[in-house]
């Protein structure tokens, strides 16, 4: 996979330095409330999984799958499923933790829908963020990383569902995108 990318933004060495510090702002934060960290599926399981990891304070787990880009690189209709359960969320602290922070309509609606289903508290927290995207005034209160207007890959993140299991973040050669574009809608025919 590590041959389809044009370049490396993150290498693993950087990620874990930047989640280390990450992690510790969210302990300080959080420390002695009842914390659920909320990931936001699928693109924030890596992130999330690491994250939580670092985070030596006690805390709840729990997901809700948002989709909103179909397939490609394009941004489409945005649907959520799995919303946690009712006491999941209640009087909770909540961090909501995905992926990228891109225009922004993801963790805006994920946050007023958390706060309509009883949170005491909602914190947003990204792997990435690219502010020049920004549909909507929405800032994440932490973000690991801050990148610039390109469509990126790996640490979670997908291309048509592929190259999430990439240990480091890159952007994709326009012949990979175009293969995998190629096989994903030959797939469903
Ligand atoms: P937003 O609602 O902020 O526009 O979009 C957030 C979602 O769009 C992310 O959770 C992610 O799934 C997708 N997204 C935005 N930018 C990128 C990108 O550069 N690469 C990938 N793989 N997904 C992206
Ligand atoms: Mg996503």
């Amino acid at each position: 996979m590590h041959e389809d990318l044009a370049h490396v933004l993150l290498d693993e060495e950087t990620i874990r330095t930047g989640i280390d510090r990450l992690a510790a702002e969210v302990t300080e934060e959080f420390r002695g409330k009842d914390l659920t960290v909320v990931s936001v599926l699928k693109g924030s399981c890596v992130f999330a999984s690491d994250l939580i990891r670092r985070i030596p304070i006690p805390l709840e787990l729990a997901f809700v799958a948002a989709s909103s880009y179909r397939d490609g690189t394009e941004s489409g209709h945005l649907s959520l499923d799995f919303l946690p359960a009712g006491n999941e969320i209640q009087g909770r602290c909540l961090l909501l933790v995905d992926d990228i922070l891109d225009t922004g309509r993801t963790m805006h609606r994920l946050k007023a829908e958390m706060l309509a289903m009883g949170a005491a508290e909602v914190r947003t927290c990204v792997f990435l963020d690219k502010p020049s995207r920004r549909a909507l005034e929405f800032e994440a209160d932490f973000r690991a990383f801050e990148v610039e207007d390109l469509f990126v890959v790996g640490y979670g993140l997908d291309f048509a569902g592929r190259y999430r299991n990439l240990p480091c973040v890159g952007v994709l050669r326009p012949e990979a995108q175009a293969r995998v574009t190629a096989a994903s809608s030959s797939a469903k025919v």
